[in-house]
């Protein structure tokens, strides 16, 4: 069920370089949220800004009727979300999108994540972990600044690792260069990505070369959310990708993802 929450802001932290933990209080989406899926946040009542803002959803709790969200300050919806205050309310639509899919077998599973494509992985290794799934967590940086603390990661998996493009932590080079050391040791994994476009073709290809199943979670430009404007269409090899694929060789990710298996994108397209 989507709904459109009167959300309190609960906490709000800064947590790495230019990167923000918002938790927020909405009962019906922390009830229903599974990983994977989005909400998008207005921001204010004004014109300005007009749209809202798609963030994944990094964990819920049920329990408290709380859910996370976790962004990175890259333009004006961010900079403005990054100004609110505890106890403010926002209109929080959701949760949106089709969310990943379990493994097919018991193997470990490999969640590769790249710069602020981490927040949906996280809240996917909390419950793989919790339904008694092992789960291996590789994260990328650009710099090791912008990594999440160790802490912060460790809930959503038995093992992290991180990787920097500049070598101020962890192994440095690309986390894709992580994941064929991953997929050389670990038998049948399902693996599961969510980053830069670049980062998820190739963890794609790597993937599809050696057979193994991955599933990626799309983060187009988003405009509506809700499969009405088509704003957010990818290429994809097969027209029966989603179950809303009355677009031909396009599937809008709003609402037939944002997370695909990754052999029906069209990397190249
Ligand atoms: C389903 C979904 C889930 C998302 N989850 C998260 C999340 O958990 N955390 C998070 O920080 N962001 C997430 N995003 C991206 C986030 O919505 C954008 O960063 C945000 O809308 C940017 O708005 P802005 O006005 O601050 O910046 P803008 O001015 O809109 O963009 C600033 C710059 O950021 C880049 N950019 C912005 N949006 C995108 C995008 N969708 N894809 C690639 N590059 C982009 C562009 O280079 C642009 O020049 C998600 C997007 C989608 C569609």
């Amino acid at each position: 069920m989507v709904v459109d929450e009167w959300a309190r802001v609960v906490r709000h932290r800064s947590v790495a370089a230019g990167i923000y933990s918002i938790s927020l209080e909405v009962p019906v989406i922390a009830a229903e949220a599974w990983p994977g899926q989005f909400v998008q946040l207005r921001l204010s009542d004004g014109i300005e800004p007009l749209l809202r803002m798609p963030l994944s959803i990094a964990d819920a709790r049920p329990d408290v009727g709380e859910i996370e969200l976790l962004y990175e300050c890259v333009g004006p919806k961010t900079e403005a979300l990054s100004e609110i205050r505890i106890d403010t309310r926002l209109a929080c639509l959701g949760p949106l999108g089709h969310g990943f899919t379990w493994p097919d077998s018991a193997h470990p599973s490999i969640l590769v994540g790249g710069g602020i494509g981490l927040p949906p992985l996280l809240f996917l290794g909390r419950r793989l972990r919790a339904a008694g799934y092992a789960a291996v967590l590789l994260t990328g940086a650009r710099t090791g600044e912008k990594h999440l603390p160790v802490a912060w990661l460790n809930p959503a998996a038995s093992r992290v690792m991180q990787s920097t493009d500049d070598g101020t932590l962890g192994h440095a080079g690309l986390v894709t260069g992580l994941l064929d050391a991953e997929l050389d040791d670990v038998a049948y994994p399902m693996v599961y990505s969510c980053g830069p476009r670049g980062m998820m073709a190739a963890v794609a290809r790597n993937c599809r070369v050696r057979g193994i199943p991955c599933q990626v979670s799309l983060e187009e430009y988003m405009a509506c959310g809700i499969g009405i404007c088509a704003g957010c269409t990818v290429p994809v090899h097969r027209s029966d990708a989603g179950t809303h694929s009355a677009y031909g060789r396009y599937e809008r990710v709003c609402v037939a993802g944002p997370v695909f298996d990754a052999t029906i994108i069209d990397w190249d397209g």
